[in-house]
């Protein structure tokens, strides 16, 4: 006598496939560099994330107008179109104008040009970058995207809590070991930005494209001004930072925890 199945079956095992391809974010890697691309999608497939790769920008552009992608990662210097007309034209006319963009580049000098012709990207990683550093990153970016993942809804707005810190940006509120510490609109964005990226590298002209926005008359120094500002309001003693540190060379960050 054969098995019968069950009325109403529908076969669950494919229903949990489909299911877990469709939660698995997509990231498209556009990189000329094989090396380059083929170690990206390796680390984000070990991060359970979908990949597909290009290796010139007008392919990547042709992909980014037919299909959605939750994350792209796009190197600056590319056969075909370059990084920033890519980025721009997927920001004017795709299936992803509102996709986390981050740019790879291969200098600190590319970095400053990119922040400086405004390309569109979200943020941006200069070459050579360590693998964890660019995962942090794309976690970040995908926890921010708009209305990509149902949980990320508010994630600008959600609690953050860091050593003896605690942000509460729907209320706008900072504890210090507990106590209640008032700062300015500035002061809150910057401590937001680094402490959500703890161990991420800040330059001082993405802190100043971050927490300044479009804003004239700020120059790097505006920077270095507002984290003397903050370190006396949240560091437990100033003198010696525990929170936001000096990356020589480099710009600031919040200690890794
Ligand atoms: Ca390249």
């Amino acid at each position: 006598m054969s098995p019968q199945l069950p009325a109403g079956y529908t076969g669950a095992a494919t229903d949990a496939v489909e299911a877990n391809t469709r939660s698995r974010p997509t990231v498209l890697v556009v990189e000329d560099e094989a090396h380059i691309r083929e170690l990206v999608c390796l680390h984000l497939g070990l991060e359970q994330l979908s990949c597909v790769e290009a290796s010139a920008g007008d392919v990547a552009l042709k992909l980014a107008r037919e299909q959605r992608f939750d994350l792209v990662i796009l190197d600056l210097m590319l056969p075909g179109l370059d990084g920033v007309t890519v980025c721009r034209a997927i920001r004017r006319d795709s299936q992803n104008t509102d996709v986390p963009i981050l740019m790879l580049t291969a200098r600190r000098e590319e970095s400053d040009k990119v922040v400086g012709l405004d390309s569109g990207a979200d943020d941006y990683l200069s070459k050579p970058f360590g693998v964890r550093e660019l995962m942090a990153r794309v976690r970040a970016l995908l926890r921010r995207a708009p209305g990509r993942e149902p949980s990320a809804v508010s994630d600008t707005d959600r609690p953050v809590v860091y050593k003896h810190i605690e942000m509460d940006p729907a209320r706008r509120k900072v504890l210090v070991s507990g106590r209640p510490v008032e700062l300015t609109t500035n002061e809150f964005q910057m401590l937001h930005v680094l402490l959500t990226h703890a161990g991420i590298v800040f330059s001082r002209d993405a802190l100043l494209s971050k927490v300044w926005k479009d804003e004239a008359f700020v120059t790097p120094r505006s920077v270095d001004t507002l984290v003397k500002r903050l370190r006396k309001k949240v560091e437990s003693n100033p003198a010696e930072p525990s929170v936001i540190l000096t990356v020589w060379g480099g710009g600031y960050k919040a200690a890794d925890v």
